[in-house]
């Protein structure tokens, strides 16, 4: 557990584009609600704008603990949200992602675009390189991951991909079954 967070903290990451189809804002809505119905701490990119607002939104009116943590640069551009419980400002994306890093006791990730994979990977590879020892849930709405799951193992198979670091990745469509699994 972490001193500024109460309970178990997630971090969340996602996509910052809506996708086509009303699925994936509504896993994203669905996320934030049971984290806080959970009494877990939300810990996510700190944006207003799009998936990661409407994630921590839902928190919020779930009455759940949200933390933000976003990069100087992306104030604007991200729509830094004032109304959680607390926002860091950091220098830049690498210390956005240590910082999440740091304050989260599991990661779950929704579906998105390449922001969202740079975030699954680096979680995937600093717990490799035992910078972290957290789960990593994917949450595959709609079969989302799926493929990626796939070649993951082929990875696994061929002898690229250590087990102990697959081990420590958990995929599932649905959201409980997941965060049972990672946390
Ligand atoms: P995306 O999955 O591409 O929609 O991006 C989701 C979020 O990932 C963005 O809003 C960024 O805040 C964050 N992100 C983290 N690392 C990166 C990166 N290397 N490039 C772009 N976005 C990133």
């Amino acid at each position: 557990m972490n001193s500024n967070t109460q309970g178990t903290s997630i971090c969340v990451y996602l996509g910052a584009r809506a996708g086509q189809g009303p699925q994936w804002a509504d896993a994203a809505r669905t996320a934030g609600r049971t984290i806080a119905e959970q009494g877990h701490t939300l810990v996510y990119g700190g944006g207003r704008l799009g998936l990661m607002g409407i994630l921590a939104d839902a928190a919020l009116d779930a009455g759940g603990r949200v933390i933000g943590v976003i990069p100087e640069s992306m104030v604007e551009r991200e729509q830094a949200h004032t109304g959680i419980h607390e926002n860091h400002i950091v220098a830049d994306m690498h210390a956005r992602k240590l910082k999440l890093t740091q304050l989260a006791d599991a990661f779950l990730v929704l579906p998105g675009g390449f922001g969202t994979l740079d975030e699954l990977f680096e979680a995937i590879t600093w717990r490799q390189l035992d910078i972290h020892h957290k789960r990593i849930g994917l949450w595959s709405v709609d079969d989302y991951y799926a493929e990626l799951w796939s070649f993951l193992h082929k990875g696994r198979d061929l002898g690229f991909m250590p087990s102990p670091t697959f081990d420590a990745m958990s995929i599932d469509t649905d959201l409980d079954r997941l965060l049972e699994q990672i946390l």
